[in-house]
């Protein structure tokens, strides 16, 4: 069928929204007619090459909408069905059956190869074949995704535009504070940026029961934002000249756990000073090159520091006890969300950059 989606054909060029040809669902698979989908940092470093996703691709990794043809074998999706998508996985790996699919062996080739898991991909432009992203491809008005990555929504009154994150940014920083860390109750925790994944972790937190949340971060209005989601305590990196000093002075000796979303070693560095004796950091931003000195920094203390991709989520589990904590307003993702039109991506992103909105979201229809 002829679909509308949003391309990057050379490294670095903006979006260009063109008609495609997009494939029938193969067995498993379901086509669903994308409603929303979120902008997020990674479908940038595919736009920019620091992941060498082949090119031309149609990126979006965040995408919902509602099911509007089932492929062969599919039984549990109808027609109709509202859904959220997640990351690919091959599901037959070990993690994968051990309940880890974020940690599969064909992570990297399924979700940043362009292909969906059977190696071909559903998108075609005049004869050539088309990269699609985290088996999705959901910056597109229609898209065809594999069932072990759509996830049913359980709510009829939740916009499908809130869903839409849920499948990367906020299962990450959720899933973090849930699965990696599944704090103690009356413990503290410091989070070292107030982006999507960032504040997903505060809220988390705030459920989890921590006493102290500290959120760090450089933008006063975001920072705000943290008191009003469940920080306790928030730490303006820009006007604080010891970061560290300050997390030990509110937590009595240092937090209990501390999570980086912000990719920035030097912070990663301070997330792993500021925890106490036997404490944990967790990194979730993309990190490049980091020293350490693992007697003094770690192993003296007796301190974890955990790298985790994708909240170590399983989608199909864990976004809908999320989608239920936002029903209940516990969750209030919504907070954080700025739609766009889906002919204004290329401002979506730049806006996301200039901090106008935290979660820029687009609207397809
Ligand atoms: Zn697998
Ligand atoms: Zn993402």
């Amino acid at each position: 069928m002829k679909i509308k989606a949003a391309l990057v054909y050379e490294k670095g060029q903006p979006f260009v929204i063109e008609e495609l040809e997009l494939d029938e669902p193969k067995e498993g698979e379901i086509l669903v007619k994308v409603v929303a989908c979120g902008v997020c940092h990674t479908d940038e470093g595919a736009q920019f090459q620091a992941i060498p996703v082949p090119l031309p691709a149609v990126l979006g990794h965040e995408g919902a909408g509602i099911v509007e043809k089932i492929g062969p074998g599919v039984t549990e999706f109808k027609v109709g069905d509202r859904v959220g998508f997640s990351f690919s996985s091959c599901g037959k790996c070990e993690e994968c059956l051990d309940g880890h699919p974020y940690a599969c062996k064909d992570f990297n080739t399924i979700n940043f190869g362009g292909i969906m898991p059977d190696g071909t991909t559903r998108l075609h432009k005049d004869g050539k074949d088309i990269a699609t992203f985290f088996g999705q491809g959901a910056f597109a008005t229609h898209a065809v995704v594999h069932t072990r990555q759509a996830v049913k929504v359980p709510y009829d009154d939740i916009d499908l535009g809130v869903v839409a994150p849920f499948g990367c940014g906020i299962q990450t920083g959720a899933g973090a504070v849930f699965h990696t860390l599944n704090p103690k109750f009356d413990s503290s925790i410091a989070v070292f940026g107030c982006g999507t994944v960032g504040m997903s972790a505060i809220m988390a937190a705030r459920i989890a029961g921590c006493k102290n949340i500290i959120a760090v971060g450089g933008n006063p209005k975001s920072l705000k934002l943290a008191l009003e989601l469940g920080a306790t305590h928030t730490i303006n990196r820009k006007e604080c000249d010891d970061i560290v000093a300050e997390i030990k002075e509110i937590t009595k000796g240092g937090c209990h756990y501390a999570i980086d979303t912000s990719g920035v070693s030097d912070f990663v560095k301070k997330a792993l000073a500021c925890v106490r004796f036997k404490g944990t950091a967790v990194v979730l931003g993309l990190t490049g090159d980091l020293t350490i000195n693992v007697q003094e920094e770690l192993m003296g203390e007796a301190k974890s520091l955990v790298g985790v991709v994708e909240g170590d989520a399983n989608s199909k589990t864990f976004i809908p006890k999320l989608l239920e904590y936002y029903h209940e307003g516990k969750f209030p993702v919504d907070r954080l969300i700025k739609f766009y039109d889906f002919k204004d991506i290329n401002t979506a992103f730049e806006e996301s950059h200039q901090g106008v909105a935290i979660k820029s979201v687009l609207k397809m229809q």
